[in-house]
């Protein structure tokens, strides 16, 4: 395949939005420069069977270039800005590992060892910064990890820090904000195998790096491949004010629910007058809702928040950094840049609210709302990770859901139905092909995506309409400064092209492990094939050996519901066994007949109620079509 080129319409797209593009380039650069201590000599971080996790000179094409016809130049230099790796001081005593995978992991040196701030998504990469840290600072035994927040790439590289043994031998804490836990399981078990498939158009996990291909996703690079861990924390902080002293260090926290994350904290170091805004606050316009599929967040209270945040610390901060790229040096900036950030948040919120109040629809938000200049005028409020327009449609979402109020909207055809109707109505395939060819011409590449999505769902061997789909969504792709949208983009071309990239499945079992029995009830629950239980009857009590806890679970009307109770009713199989066991039960990591042969498993009654309960399942499909029918 040739290497596509960006059409005389997308360059001058991108002109036109160059042309707005803030002038004063330097400062991200010199701080994101600024206390370089040294860079890693193993640029190849491995698995232990070998496998690249991550590859610190993946960009290296990006370095030195100016932007190419095929990307945006804005998003282009929020790549070159993440590609600067390293060990970094942030002042005498905190230190930051950057580029070393999708997030970036601070150290806080302590009177006889660190508080490492979270530990990447992987325990290869967390291991590999750590040990460029250890290079340059000397070795230091690990007194606390803190977990900023719920999200993967705060927590899944623990195990590259500390030990499980460490922890329950109380040498480590792990401090997390309350419902930490909970939060940090739930997002990937009700919803886990549609958001980790649509998770792959946001990040081009499939798209290898290059100038016409994946350049980021305006947060961090890239997610890494390693191996995800998780360490169960010991220490939840619940209140604003909470204080805690870590081996000399001491720190003050403010709780921060709702915001970026469900479960998320900022904290302050009264010693070095460093801010630590978790994830609040970064260098672009976050996500209210991601495009891999979310709980959509609250922009309120993320501003709201914020605002506590300038009134705790903002006579005396000296800097602010975050667990995504640099941080800002000095009062005046730092606190102009916290009230930046919250600015943006409050007027989507407060704009969408304005707009849909006049009768708006998310869509017609979407279109219409803009920055202020002066917000516009910085970097950091523009949308690399999230964007404006899919940030208005995520407020309307909140307060208004799905439904736009027209009733035409109500009841509409899906997608593959209406695609034969548009399809005919446009004069059938011929006549749909010149609408969306002319559309291709005049470089009105959303109305050809438009047209040619009908085309492709309504015959989706037509190669010639996927071919023209796909050079669409290129060029839509190479337009965006948004990063996760030209991941999208361009995922959606080369599945047009190539076929279903699928969903690598990634094992996590430290995730799974820490699922409570009520959430393994729940899990379950979500895959039960509702037509074929419709007309089943079926209760089993599972005594919790390890919690002394018993649940009965009960299937009717296609329903799994579960809840507690003292004693199991007469009749029903009773399986005991502990937490761990019934996840590896349900899993399939435990195999029944020799769990039952062991002991591990202890069953009174009928044990055939399982694979009664077991044939109710259905599969998940990790790969299911996106931009074919
Ligand atoms: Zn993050």
């Amino acid at each position: 395949m040739n290497t596509p080129l960006a059409t005389e319409a997308t360059l001058s797209a991108i002109a036109t939005m160059a042309a707005s593009l803030p002038s004063d380039d330097k400062p991200d650069f010199d701080d994101a420069n600024r206390g370089f201590v040294g860079r890693a000599e193993q640029r190849q971080i491995l698995a232990d069977d070998g496998r690249v996790v991550w590859d610190l000179d993946a960009y290296d094409f990006m370095r030195e270039a100016s932007a190419p016809d095929t990307a945006n130049p804005s998003l282009w230099r929020q790549g070159q800005l993440l590609i600067q790796d390293g060990l970094f001081e942030v002042v005498p005593g905190i230190y930051q590992l950057r580029g070393f995978d999708l997030s970036v992991m601070s150290v806080i040196e302590t009177d006889t060892g660190v508080i490492v701030v979270d530990p990447l998504i992987s325990a290869e990469t967390a291991a590999a910064a750590f040990a460029l840290y250890t290079e340059h600072r000397g070795e230091r035994p690990v007194k606390a990890v803190i977990y900023t927040h719920s999200h993967i790439d705060h927590f899944g590289g623990v195990k590259g820090i500390i030990t499980q043994e460490q922890v329950d031998a109380g040498d480590v804490a792990v401090i997390a904000p309350e419902g930490f836990l909970g939060h940090a399981i739930a997002e990937n078990v009700f919803a886990g195998t549609a958001m980790t498939r649509r998770a792959g158009y946001m990040y081009g996990a499939a798209l290898e790096p290059g100038s016409a291909t994946q350049i980021g996703t305006g947060l961090g690079q890239t997610t890494s491949k390693g191996t995800v861990s998780l360490i169960v924390p010991t220490l939840e902080v619940r209140a604003t004010g909470e204080t805690h002293v870590i081996d000399g260090v001491e720190i003050v926290f403010q709780v921060t629910p709702g915001t970026e994350a469900p479960a998320e904290m900022n904290f302050w170091f009264p010693q070095h007058r460093a801010l630590c805004t978790a994830e609040n606050t970064s260098h672009t316009l976050h996500n209210v809702v991601t495009i891999r599929g979310a709980l959509v967040r609250d922009a309120h209270a993320w501003a709201h928040y914020l605002t506590e945040t300038i009134d705790l610390w903002g006579d005396d901060v000296d800097v602010v950094f975050a667990s995504h790229h640099w941080p800002t040096w000095g009062r005046d900036r730092a606190v102009e840049f916290l009230a930046m950030q919250r600015d943006m948040y409050l007027y989507l919120h407060d704009q969408t609210l304005r707009l849909l109040n006049q009768g708006l629809t998310g869509v017609e938000i979407a279109e219409v709302l803009q920055m202020p200049p002066a917000l516009a005028a910085q970097w950091h409020t523009h949308g690399y990770y999230g964007s404006v327009s899919h940030n208005v449609k995520a407020v309307y979402q909140r307060y208004m859901g799905w439904y736009d109020a027209n009733p035409a909207n109500l009841w509409p055809h899906p997608p593959e139905a209406a695609a034969t109707r548009y399809v005919a109505a446009m004069g059938g395939r011929e006549g749909t092909m010149a609408v969306a060819r002319k559309a291709w011409d005049e470089g009105d590449y959303r109305w050809c995506a438009e047209v040619g999505k009908h085309l492709v769902f309504a015959d989706a061997e037509d190669d010639e309409a996927r071919a023209l789909l796909a050079d669409t969504f290129e060029q839509l792709g190479f337009g965006s400064e948004n990063g996760t949208w030209r991941n999208a983009f361009l995922a959606g071309a080369t599945e047009l092209r190539s076929g279903n990239f699928g969903t690598p499945v990634a094992s996590a079992p430290d995730m799974l492990n820490a699922l409570t029995a009520s959430q393994v009830f729940d899990s379950v629950a979500v895959r039960i094939d509702g037509p074929r239980s419709w007309d089943e009857h079926l209760l089993i009590a599972w005594r919790i050996t390890d919690e002394d806890v018993t649940y009965l679970t009960e299937l009717r009307n296609g329903v799994l519901h579960h809840r507690t109770l003292k004693d199991p009713p007469p009749g029903v199989t009773v399986f005991a066994l502990t937490r761990v066991a019934l996840i590896g039960l349900v899993t399939g990591a435990l195999d029944f007949p020799s769990a039952l042969g062991d002991g591990t498993v202890a069953v009174e009654g009928d044990p055939s109620v399982l694979a009664q309960l077991i044939a109710l399942l259905a599969p998940v499909d990790p790969d299911f079509n996106i931009v074919t029918p």
